[in-house]
């Protein structure tokens, strides 16, 4: 049998065009992509007549196996990439969350072992959640061994909070080393207090959390993590930025040729904080997460954070606790393990409500859900693209596929789903993971164990950027005479 598959027939989606051509996998790569390819004997041909081939998504936020808050996140590196093959994923970026005095090297391990059952390719983020000489020293070898991007929680007092000498310290060793910042923007001093004093007002319930996490404590947070990096120099990714306050900052910092990106969640472009408002408590606790769902009004700066180029990706921090998970915080809001799902419906929510519903052009789209986040952390041009060469991680996007969302049939372990009930019309035909199929027939064929671990360089472009930056910025004694 020939390891060779053809694609035909469908329009070929890049974020830079889009143009009617074949695409021919060798093996695990591209071979070809150009019209009227001849298929070679014995290949396996898909038709994609009337569809899409786009770029396979890179999910670059998400947490399989994740301890947190007392229980584990249900979703493991089986069960999440399985499920994100099925609406068109093929690669996701994992954080690596070392506890508070652990060393980066042995969580590493600890990560990699989970990830060995991974269904399609993956990498990791390496959270830094303390700091000593120690943790300064294992982020060179972490780089070395392919983690090149470090995250920031700037929230969860008490847990995995680092306060602004950890960043500071810390920032200025990512940028030696050519890394890529990453933070969780809330200022967790402030949510600790508003959460203790709205806990004693008597407020126990869901509807406590957004109280405890207003977009000031966002927007403060994410303006904070922005003017640090900028002074020392480091490049700055602001994730789940769910607010116009969280936003702002980063347009501005942007237009002012600052090396930073922002990252919103398909959860927020949608949901806005009157599901905190539902009186079936578990309805109401599955909407916890950090930053919260927010008043009407800021989905719509979201989207036009998308159009103006402040927002580079749209992922989901894909991390689900089921109801029984979430129940441990009845009656103390501030025990709810925080999460949501997404990754399996990400790209049929934003191609439905994107490109058919006339924000998005399909080239935009595929940069939102893949290329950009590919091109940000490193993964181009073997993730993110369709050329010669490049990994074949493929979807074949059928348009006009409909699909009503429902926990009932999800793939994600979860049993909650923010989407329930909503259709959308646009969804996986076929997904490709290195040339093998692993979606086709509503029927996934992803094996676990096949997944490989993506190894991503360090950033020399940013850091050279950054550098003459700071070169220019940096302090000079002035010569004087006796
Ligand atoms: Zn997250």
């Amino acid at each position: 049998m020939s390891n060779s598959t053809l694609i035909r027939g469908g329009t070929v989606v890049t974020a830079e065009r889009e143009h009617r051509a074949d695409v021919l996998v060798h093996g695990e790569t591209i071979a070809a992509v150009g019209e009227g390819l001849e298929a070679p004997a014995g290949a396996t041909v898909i038709d994609a007549g009337g569809a899409f081939v786009m770029p396979g998504g890179v999910d670059p936020h998400t947490h399989m196996e994740m301890p947190f808050m007392g229980t584990v996140s249900a979703d493991d590196f089986a069960s999440g990439p399985a499920a994100a093959a099925s609406g068109g994923t093929t690669t996701i970026v994992d954080f690596v969350i070392p506890s508070p005095q652990e060393s980066l090297l042995a969580a590493l391990d600890t990560w990699r072992g989970r990830a060995a059952k991974a269904t399609s390719d993956y990498s990791f983020h390496m959270a830094i959640t303390w700091w000593s000489d120690q943790v300064s020293r294992e982020m060179a070898e972490v780089v070395k061994q392919g983690v090149t991007s470090f995250k920031y929680y700037m929230a969860y007092k008490g847990a995995i909070m680092v306060d602004d000498g950890v960043l500071v310290e810390s920032f200025q060793r990512v940028r030696d080393l050519g890394g890529l910042c990453l933070v969780h923007a809330e200022h967790g001093e402030l949510v600790a207090h508003l959460q203790d004093s709205i806990f004693a007002a008597g407020i126990t319930g869901p509807e406590g959390h957004p109280l405890s996490r207003p977009p000031a404590v966002e927007g403060e947070a994410s303006h904070r993590a922005l003017r640090l990096a900028e002074v020392l120099g480091a490049p700055l990714y602001v994730v789940h930025t769910s607010c116009r306050d969280a936003m702002e900052p980063i347009g501005r910092a942007r237009a002012a040729g600052q090396r930073c990106f922002g990252e919103s969640l398909i959860q927020h472009l949608v949901v806005d904080d009157s599901v905190y408002r539902n009186t079936d408590w578990n309805q109401a606790a599955h909407h916890v997460m950090s930053p919260p769902f927010r008043p009407n009004g800021h989905q719509e700066a979201l989207w036009q954070g998308i159009a103006d180029g402040t927002i580079s990706v749209v992922a989901t921090d894909h991390c689900v606790f089921n109801t029984e998970q979430k129940r441990k915080g009845f009656g103390d809001f501030r025990k709810i393990p925080n999460g949501t799902g997404g990754l399996e419906d990400r790209m049929s929510v934003l191609w439905h409500l994107g490109v058919g519903g006339g924000r998005l052009t399909p080239c935009e789209f595929v940069a939102l859900t893949s290329t950009n986040a590919a091109r940000i952390f490193n993964l181009a041009p073997r993730k993110g693209l369709i050329a010669p060469g490049s990994d074949a991680d493929l979807v074949v996007w059928d348009p006009g596929k409909s699909r009503t969302i429902s926990a009932k049939s999800q793939r994600s372990r979860g049993d909650f789903n923010v989407f329930e009930g909503m259709t959308v019309v646009g969804n996986a035909a076929v997904t490709l993971s290195r040339g093998s199929v692993i979606w086709q027939n509503d029927t996934l064929q992803a094996e676990p164990g096949r997944g490989r671990f993506v190894p991503r360089a360090p950033f020399a472009d940013y850091a050279r950027a950054g550098q003459r930056r700071f070169d220019a910025a940096k302090p000079t004694a002035v010569k004087r005479g006796g």
